[in-house]
């Protein structure tokens, strides 16, 4: 088949309404949501159907046209963008049915265009949790959120997508369906397919559904935000935190204090939790199914006893849902924070969570004797060794000149992440941002296995190429 009829064969499969046409609305798609990221596609093509799916995915192999698989485009990795221009642009927004959803097996079946908003909103019209949480919630996809693995502020307790996922449906790079919606806690036939595709970023096949596990919806919730001295301080508090409120320990999110002043500036009307300012702030929350209070007094004991340990400088309990929300704020702005803080260089990594400090401490001091001035923002979910670690350029540096240094600060960061058993992304992905990284950190043995098995998928190279591996 040539190219040339191409367009007329997806139309014929998805309708005019499924093929985008007007080169003025191309850019929604073709640029990444922060600017960051630009790319050029030939079409873009929005399936309705899994059916049609696996017919646009089919038209697309036969014509040798790289496929590049599109969710909310909240990634920040680049890799819902083309980086060839003959690509297809192949967006989920129109599969966004609920399919099924059990609340006795505790699991609901979505397909992959859903925001995770309205997936969490489904599951508390059945009184149910979804805890997959994050500050793009409202725009990004639960197909996306499974090829990027996302992680966000509750994985602590409940892990991130790889934990919270029981079934997959997918189209693969041959067309094929592979219906594995299956609603099993246990199930040990052979190789985990949904396990390969979660985390591949597009790069296996395209996500068309997903059954996904739900939990009991919480009724009480203790929030407090807590001002500390340093790092180490923050890990003895998590540890403290645990050993009183024990499962119902939520999420344990860590801030430093230029990250504070800059949310200050970016959120329209926020207003400082303290009177003075401190080196780290982290954010502590515990919910439960009890009665709304019952949390309050352990939360309590863990930050009375953290202070006289000398961990903690200052506190405050939220009192109410609306100021629990203006304390999470605090956090999940800390995209616009980065923003206005200036052009930061911004790694996604993790540590052993008994690392944190000692990986903090070293990457300070390296980037501060090569850009001296440098201001290191660091925020993140030091429950789980995931630090945010986005160097902003010194006050008097052109931030131009200051991100041609990316190479050379990524290395420094990444060596140190490296040497301490980490991992250089932790929840974002690798997409085109880390595909280069990647090759340089992962051992020969595990690169080989990566390509054997993206070959094995895929050996026309045409599932999303040059994301993951270069
Ligand atoms: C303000 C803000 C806060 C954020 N906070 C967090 C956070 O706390 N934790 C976190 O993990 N991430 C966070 N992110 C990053 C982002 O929201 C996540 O990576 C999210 O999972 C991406 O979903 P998406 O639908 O936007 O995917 P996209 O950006 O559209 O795509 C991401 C990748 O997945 C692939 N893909 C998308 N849909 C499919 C599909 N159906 N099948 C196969 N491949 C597909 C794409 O090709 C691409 O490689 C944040 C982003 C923003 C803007």
């Amino acid at each position: 088949m040539l190219t040339d009829d191409l367009d007329e064969r997806l139309r014929g499969i998805v309708g005019s309404q499924g093929l985008i046409e007007q080169r003025a609305e191309f850019e929604r798609y073709c640029v990444s949501f922060d600017g960051v990221f630009r790319g050029s596609a030939r079409y873009i093509v929005r399936p309705s159907s899994t059916a049609q799916m696996a017919a646009v995915v089919t038209a697309c192999r036969r014509a040798g046209i790289p496929m590049v698989p599109q969710g909310g485009n909240t990634g920040l990795a680049g890799g819902a963008q083309p980086t060839d221009a003959r690509s297809v642009i192949i967006s989920l927004e129109r599969m966004r049915a609920l399919r099924a959803i059990d609340p006795s097996n505790d699991t609901m079946t979505v397909e992959a265009g859903m925001t995770l908003a309205d997936v969490q909103m489904h599951a508390a019209r059945v009184d149910r949790l979804f805890p997959l949480s994050l500050a793009s919630e409202g725009s990004c996809q639960i197909g996306g959120n499974l090829s990027t693995n996302a992680g966000g502020t509750q994985v602590l307790r409940y892990g991130n997508m790889r934990s919270l996922t029981l079934g997959l449906e997918a189209v693969l790079p041959d067309g094929g369906v592979w219906n594995g919606l299956r609603g099993l806690r246990k199930d040990s036939t052979g190789y985990d397919l949904k396990q390969l595709l979660i985390g591949a970023e597009g790069t296996l096949g395209i996500i068309t559904a997903a059954t996904l596990r739900l939990f009991p919806r919480p009724r009480d919730f203790a929030t407090a935000l807590v001002g500390l001295p340093t790092p180490a301080a923050a890990l003895d508090l998590l540890h403290l935190a645990r050993a009183h409120l024990g499962e119902s320990l939520n999420a344990f999110e860590l801030m430093r204090q230029e990250c504070m002043k800059w949310v200050l500036v970016a959120l329209p009307g926020a207003i400082p939790p303290f009177a003075e300012e401190y080196p780290w702030y982290a954010l502590i929350e515990a919910a439960g199914q009890g009665e709304p209070g019952t949390l309050r007094s352990p939360m309590e004991e863990a930050l009375s006893k953290a202070m006289e340990e000398g961990l903690v400088i200052d506190g405050v309990l939220a009192d109410s849902e609306a100021q629990r929300r203006r304390l999470w704020a605090l956090r999940e702005g800390q995209a616009e924070a980065q923003k206005a803080g200036g052009a930061g260089i911004k790694h996604d990594v993790s540590v052993p969570v008994s690392q944190v400090p000692e990986f903090i401490a070293r990457a300070d001091a390296a980037l501060a004797k090569v850009v001296p001035g440098i201001r290191p923002f660091a925020f993140g979910h030091v429950g789980d060794g995931n630090i945010h670690y986005n160097p902003m350029p010194p006050l008097d540096v052109e931030p131009q000149a200051f991100t041609q240094r990316r190479e050379e600060i990524n290395r420094i960061v990444h060596d140190i992440v490296a040497d301490l058993g980490g991992s250089i992304s932790a929840e974002h992905g690798v997409g085109q941002l880390r595909a280069s990284e990647l090759a340089h950190y992962k051992s020969g043995v595990e690169l080989r296995a990566f390509r054997a098995l993206k070959r094995a998928f895929d050996p026309h190279g045409l599932m999303n190429p040059g994301k993951v591996l270069t």
